[in-house]
């Protein structure tokens, strides 16, 4: 029977191999079979914020890994690791050679905390911080400084938690975890006793989900503590019923911490609000930080005047992320993804995941972003005849970059699992050079 000609198919190529660049090409597998999809990342690993973000701690969580493995081994799917767009190739030759791409590359920096002293030693970003217990090899030489009595972390989400719960279980808690081998010794070592989590705003408009908050109830060798006058008695107006939910469980965790009691504990995370971060104190390295009391004025934050200075040796800044611009494609006002109208940046380039919209949401958001730029690229596109992969690995050839597959990640995966501690999951390589080593074997 002649089959109908659907004319040639399109070859795709997606940039970031983290949730978002795993769900779209899921989608587009599903929506355009037969078309060409290759998945570029910078990493001989695949999974982005899954594997560098997540906390090692959170093994459940980090489970949607199996979910993008299969993925890769279902679909037609050409990983290509360790080559980064605007490194060793540019925007405009990935243009050349596909029909289509997709941006899914994050928005991994850290939004600045302009203070003076914020280039101290022992200041870090939430991005470097969280990348150095995670092993991401860009952070594996950080080597932060954990041997002072006191840490402030800046910052009312989710991330802040993890790094005060990261910095505050015992060895034993972190036993089961992937927390990278470095960062487990120098955790152990460390004399931090006082982990202060500071916000410039109050406790309802914190953004911690409950169960974080919960957890940091439950730790073995470690109390976390909140000012009691500081924890609103109502919610207040302008709330959904799912917010209201959520904060009213929220306010009830501060209610027990505030009822805590400090003594007989190795660590205390205490929480402080209405606070904002004015300077930074010390001379060579951070001393403390400098703050100013604050109130919220019909939802606006005015200073006190005064100020008071929080010691420590380490901060940690987990105030937002940022997006550098790709390509030098235009980035949205809010700094924080490209400008692009709803997934797509111009004819034949999109966008999804954290590069098209900011770091919010779940790592199932990122499936919605997939499934709606695969659909946009059905109805939109069609294969122009460009080369696609054969002219990529071409110029990677030319330039001497050597880029891994995804057998060559299990190969780095195998090896991890083998070397793993007793109870953890793995123990994670953090050079490149050591990945590569083994993928050439
Ligand atoms: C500290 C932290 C903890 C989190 N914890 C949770 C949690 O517990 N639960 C939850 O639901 N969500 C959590 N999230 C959010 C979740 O990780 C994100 O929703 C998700 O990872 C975003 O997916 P993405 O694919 O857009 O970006 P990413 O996961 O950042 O993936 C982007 C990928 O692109 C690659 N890349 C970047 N630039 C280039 C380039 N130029 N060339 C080639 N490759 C490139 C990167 O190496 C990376 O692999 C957390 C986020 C952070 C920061």
């Amino acid at each position: 029977m002649p089959q109908l000609d659907s004319g040639p198919s399109m070859n795709i190529a997606i940039v970031g191999a983290g949730p978002a660049g795993f769900y779209t090409a899921e989608a587009l597998a599903a929506l355009c079979p037969g078309c060409e999809l290759d998945l570029i990342e910078r990493l001989p690993t695949p999974y982005g914020l899954i594997r560098s973000g997540v906390a090692p701690d959170h093994q459940t969580t980090k489970t949607i890994q199996q979910t993008f493995e299969r993925i890769a081994q279902s679909i037609n799917l050409r990983f290509i690791g360790n080559v980064e767009i605007d490194r060793d190739i540019s925007l405009a030759e990935l243009r050349d050679a596909y029909d289509v791409v997709v941006l899914s590359c994050g928005a991994p920096h850290d939004a600045p905390l302009d203070i003076p002293g914020h280039k101290l030693r022992g200041v870090y970003g939430a991005t470097a911080f969280v990348g150095w217990y995670n092993g991401h090899p860009d952070y594996a030489e950080l080597a932060p400084l954990l041997d002072s009595p006191g840490a402030v972390i800046i910052g009312n989400g989710n991330v802040a938690i993890d790094v005060a719960r990261i910095l505050a279980k015992s060895v034993a808690e972190l036993a089961s975890s992937d927390i990278a081998a470095h960062a487990m010794r120098a955790i152990a070592a460390s004399r931090i006793g006082d982990i202060h989590i500071m916000g410039r705003r109050g406790p309802i408009e914190a953004k911690f989900t409950n169960v974080e908050l919960r957890e940091l109830g439950e730790l073995e060798e470690a109390v976390a503590l909140a000012q009691p006058d500081q924890i609103p008695g109502a919610l207040g107006d302008g709330l959904s019923p799912r917010e209201r939910r959520e904060k009213a469980k929220n306010l009830e965790c501060f209610r027990l911490f505030a009822a805590a009691d400090a003594a007989a504990h190795r660590r205390r995370i205490r929480f402080q609000f209405y606070a904002r971060p004015v300077a930074i104190l010390g001379a060579e390295r951070v001393q403390a930080v400098r703050f100013e009391p604050v109130r919220i004025d019909a939802g606006r934050v005015a200073g006190h005047g005064q100020t008071f200075d929080v010691p420590c040796g380490l901060l940690v800044s987990a105030i937002g992320y940022r997006i550098r611009a790709l390509g030098g494609l235009p980035v949205a006002e809010t700094g924080d993804r490209l400008a692009n109208a709803a997934g797509k940046i111009t004819a034949g380039l999109y966008v999804v995941g954290w590069a098209k919209r900011g770091p919010s949401g779940k790592i199932g958001t990122n499936r919605g972003d997939g499934e709606d730029v695969a659909q946009r690229i059905k109805a939109e596109e069609s294969a122009a005849g460009k080369p696609g992969f054969a002219a990529l690995e071409a110029m990677l050839r030319r330039r001497g970059v050597h880029w891994s597959s995804f057998t060559d990640w299990k190969t780095i995966e195998a090896a991890e699992i083998a070397a793993a501690p007793a109870g953890a999951p793995r123990r994670k390589l953090v050079r490149v050079d050591e990945m590569l080593a083994l993928c050439a074997k």
